[in-house]
């Protein structure tokens, strides 16, 4: 089995001084960077959203901080979530529940809910009994891709979120407003796009964990301090002068809602995997491409989210292109093999998995699967199952 070690970040100097903010960032459950924005001036509000997508861009003109809820991850213990949920579902809302009945979203005025599946509709309705005092809105996203049709249920709902933010912050969403901040999360798109090319190219330039705790940055900080971050990332990465090891390059599909624990992410790396793509954090960048910045804003956006989003199981593909776009998408990043993830019991995830696997054995591509929680503790199964996959295709290009 492989045992290479991923390249640990330097103990000191710029690169990690920013992976630890990073890192704090990811650990702050009580979102003091939120509760520390606002206190900038009080007239600013903070709108929570769960996975996977939501126009975080309506949000920001109506003057508010869009900023992601992902759960607790391993780093809380459910004492109450449970109770509000049937055992047979995945971890998430549980620890969401927890979240919020613990007082950690408190620093949050608002929540968005996009459509995704039953879990997550049910705890839209939890958040109107348990956060009466504040403003919880259902997003249903449509599911038809039709210009005529679901676009114009979709400006609809975009009017919505726009008039409700709005009665927080006492700040109309104007088109000019909503074309500055297509134009602020453009500028982040265009640095994640880079810093994806950039994994894709050298990807022991840019660790599996320390790519995804960038993503989770994107949840709490203003869109261009994030930018910001971002791009300096990559400086100090490339001045790091780190290493190539003797791994294969590995695209991951399923975990776009609940996460799996860092330490897991940690795991591949240490069984020899690179991790060149992957649909964590998804809503960071769910239309990859920047949008037009001029014409008509929520036409733009309309149009991101029906033409430009990416695959994902929450999106009802009605051409049935999931199948062609993983097999495009693991030769574009030239992955030797996929790692098919899934929540346990997430119904989406796991209901497109044996098409995603069959579509790449039919394309030469080995794949593998592994379900997770996202307070998985112990990883030696998976070490041992994506070890063996690593030497496999090492030795033989196949499993
Ligand atoms: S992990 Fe899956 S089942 Fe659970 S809330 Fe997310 S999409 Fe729904």
């Amino acid at each position: 089995m492989s045992l290479a070690a991923p390249e640990a970040p330097a103990a000191a100097g710029p690169l990690a001084e920013l992976v630890g903010r990073a890192t704090r960032l990811y650990e702050d459950l009580d979102l003091k960077a939120v509760s520390d924005w606002k206190a900038g001036d009080a007239s600013r509000r903070a709108i929570g959203f769960l996975p996977v997508y939501v126009p975080r861009e309506v949000i920001h003109a109506a003057g508010a901080l869009p900023v992601g809820i992902m759960g607790g991850g391993d780093q809380i213990e459910i004492v109450r979530g449970d109770s509000y949920f049937q055992s047979y579902i995945c971890h998430l809302p549980r620890s969401v529940i927890e979240l919020a009945v613990s007082g950690r979203l408190n620093a949050l005025d608002g929540f968005v809910f996009p459509s995704i599946c039953d879990v997550i509709r049910n705890l839209s309705g939890m958040f109107k009994v348990l956060t009466a005092d504040k403003w919880v809105h259902y997003l249903d996203l449509p599911q038809n891709f039709d210009r005529d049709g679901g676009g114009t249920f979709y400006r609809h709902e975009l009017a919505t979120i726009a008039s409700g933010v709005s009665a927080l912050t006492g700040i109309e969403v104007t088109d000019e407003r909503l074309r500055a901040s297509i134009r602020l999360y453009n500028d982040n798109r265009r640095a994640l796009a880079e810093l994806q090319a950039l994994r894709v190219q050298s990807p022991w330039l840019v660790p599996a964990t320390e790519y995804y705790l960038l993503l989770r940055a994107s949840y709490l900080l203003p869109p261009e301090s994030h930018t910001a971050m971002v791009r300096d990332y990559m400086r100090h990465s490339r001045d790091a002068r780190r290493n190539a090891q003797d791994n294969i390059r590995v695209m991951v599909r399923g975990a776009f809602c609940e996460q799996p624990p860092l330490g897991l992410l940690r795991t591949l790396e240490r069984a020899g995997c690179y991790l060149v793509d992957d649909d964590f954090v998804l809503g960071a960048r769910f239309i990859p491409e920047p949008l037009p910045e001029d014409g008509d804003p929520w036409q733009a956006l309309i149009d991101g989210f029906l033409y430009r989003s990416l695959p994902t199981a929450s999106k009802y593909d009605v051409n049935a292109t999931k199948e062609a776009d993983i097999v495009r998408r693991a030769r574009d990043v030239r992955a030797d093999g996929v790692l098919l993830i899934a929540p346990s019991f997430c119904d989406p995830a796991l209901l497109d998995q044996p098409m995603l696997a069959r579509a790449l054995e039919k394309a030469g591509i080995p794949c593998t699967s592994f379900k997770y929680a996202e307070d998985t503790g112990q990883f030696q199964v998976i070490r041992e199952q994506a070890g063996t996959f690593a030497d496999a295709i090492k030795l033989w290009g196949t499993t």
